[in-house]
């Protein structure tokens, strides 16, 4: 008999149920998109009801094509980080709708504590700055602002969870209150060291200790879904942030290794074996995995603008009609004529964190056109992510292989560049779903279907594709000291 195991993907966009074989052979899948609330201009929610009831409607329509619940050997989880679920535990009803990462509200307050000096303290505790990204302010934001949590809180009942607590929550009956470490180093509110939630950073972002969840390994018997859901109580073997999932989805697992995956915006992780990170450069800390207690961490750098630039182009400028379109312009030409776009459409994240930073392009002339433009752009990826390079070594982690994902990372023009700027092998899975799969190795090894970790990853990763560096020492260094100026400039 082939067992199947059913990861749900929680997205920011969209929540999916795919089924994949124990040997991580995709099998089958559903989507739906979620709805985004937008309002007020840096307000970004959710309807955690929806992602729950959605989440369910896909999972049904998925198990009979693994031959029923009988046959799904487990369950992984893999959700969009840091944003916030607040439910009655009294009722099992969301108290307020969910605050999604990409919520700038909290920009204030984050400001103030920056402002009373907490950053350095928060950092070294936390592995994480004082943004509003994090989860612990937008906990505090409901609490001051939403009357139903605020008499939650009073009456006992809240429960704060990120999106995989809630959906937990919800497949065990109303029943367990738990977070993986990988969310929870999401928080703010948890130490990076014990990965338990701090009496001190509850009480600096003034979010009682009871409503948080209890931190839990990321792969094990960790839950079981309640009987009426599914005809069967089903395991939870696996819970684990998305971009964590997809640094085990590239089986990143030994100190050093990297992926990098390309989405709406970028993001780069490391893994960094047992040791606490310490960046010295704006890196983020962050849990990488927690099995039967043990811990291994990744550095982190998120770059803002990946794809959406590619994005723009389609919509606000109308240089392409489809994303991938802009690797036959890329093709078309020998080099973008001296364009270079810096995409600080959104400001700048790691290494640079200037949140004031503007977009720019420069080096335009009469030759310049579509061409020009849509291989700058694909350029900028290459240069954004030079410049994580160059503050993860800097940290002492520098890079031998480059493992790329997401959607963007399909283009192998960018992929070749990224060979060529970074001067180091790229190797892309030719099963792009990592983040998914990355899930699915850690419930089947949770599940004890493989002896551990490295065995899942090594049985359930695809084949790959290789891109190597093949430029001249010249036209890199031509193209970084464009870069460089034109960031001068952002
Ligand atoms: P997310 O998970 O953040 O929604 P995806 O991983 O689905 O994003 O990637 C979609 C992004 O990748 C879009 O912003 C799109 O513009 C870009 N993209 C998709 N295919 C290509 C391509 N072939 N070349 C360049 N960009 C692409």
């Amino acid at each position: 008999m082939s067992y199947n195991i059913l990861v749900l993907d929680e997205g920011t966009t969209s929540t999916r149920a795919i089924l994949f074989a124990s040997d991580g052979v995709f099998v089958a899948s559903a989507q739906k998109e979620l709805t985004q609330r937008y309002p007020q201009a840096g307000w970004v929610e959710h309807d955690a009801g929806e992602i729950w009831d959605k989440t369910l409607e896909c999972a049904l329509e998925v198990i009979p094509k693994a031959g029923g619940a009988a046959m799904i050997a487990a369950i992984g989880i893999t959700n969009q980080r840091e944003t916030v679920v607040a439910w009655d535990k009294a009722t099992g009803e969301p108290l307020t709708t969910a605050i999604v990462w990409q919520d700038r509200r909290t920009e204030p307050f984050c400001a103030e504590l920056r402002q009373a000096g907490k950053e350095a303290e928060v950092q070294a505790a936390t592995g994480l700055l004082l943004d509003p990204y994090f989860s612990g302010t937008k906990m505090r934001w409901m609490l001051d602002n939403v009357p139903e949590v605020k008499a939650a809180a009073q009456a006992g009942t809240l429960a704060f969870g990120t999106v995989e607590s809630w959906l937990v929550y919800k497949l065990t009956g109303d029943a367990k209150h738990i977070t993986d470490a990988s969310n929870a180093s999401r928080t703010l509110l948890m130490g990076l060291e014990d990965a338990q939630f701090s009496d001190d950073l509850c009480a600096l972002f003034g979010v009682p200790r009871s409503a948080l969840p209890t931190v839990t390994d990321m792969s094990g018997a960790l839950a079981e879904t309640e009987v009426s859901l599914f005809g069967r109580e089903i395991p939870i073997t696996g819970l684990v942030g998305d971009q964590q999932a997809a640094t085990v989805g590239q089986a990143c697992l030994a100190p050093g290794e990297t992926k990098a995956t390309y989405g709406t915006g970028a993001f780069v992780l490391t893994n960094q074996g047992s040791t606490v990170p310490r960046s010295q450069n704006r890196l983020l800390g962050t849990v990488l995995t927690q099995i039967a207690g043990e811990r291994t961490y990744a550095i982190e750098g998120s770059v803002f603008v990946a794809g959406s630039l590619v994005q723009w182009l389609r919509d606000s400028l109308g240089i392409v009609e489809v994303a991938s379109q802009t690797e036959e312009l890329a093709r078309s030409i020998p080099s973008s004529g001296g364009v270079t776009i810096v995409p600080a459409l959104a400001g700048l994240g790691a290494p640079h964190w200037r949140a004031e930073a503007t977009g720019v392009i420069s080096g335009l002339t009469f030759a310049s056109g579509k061409a020009e433009l849509a291989r700058a752009a694909l350029e900028a990826m290459a240069h954004q992510t030079h410049d994580l390079a160059e503050a993860f070594a800097a940290d002492g982690t520098g890079w031998e292989t480059l493992r790329i994902d997401g959607g963007m990372a399909a283009n192998d023009w960018m992929a070749q560049d990224l060979a060529d700027m970074l001067g180091i092998r790229v190797e892309r899975p030719e099963f792009v779903e990592t983040t998914a799969l990355g899930a699915a190795m850690l419930a089947a090894a949770g599940a004890g279907l493989y002896p551990d970790l490295a065995r899942a990853a090594a049985k359930m990763r695809g084949t790959l594709k290789t891109f190597q560096p093949a430029m001249s020492d010249d036209v890199r260094l031509e193209r970084l000291a464009r870069w460089k100026k034109a960031l001068a400039a952002a």
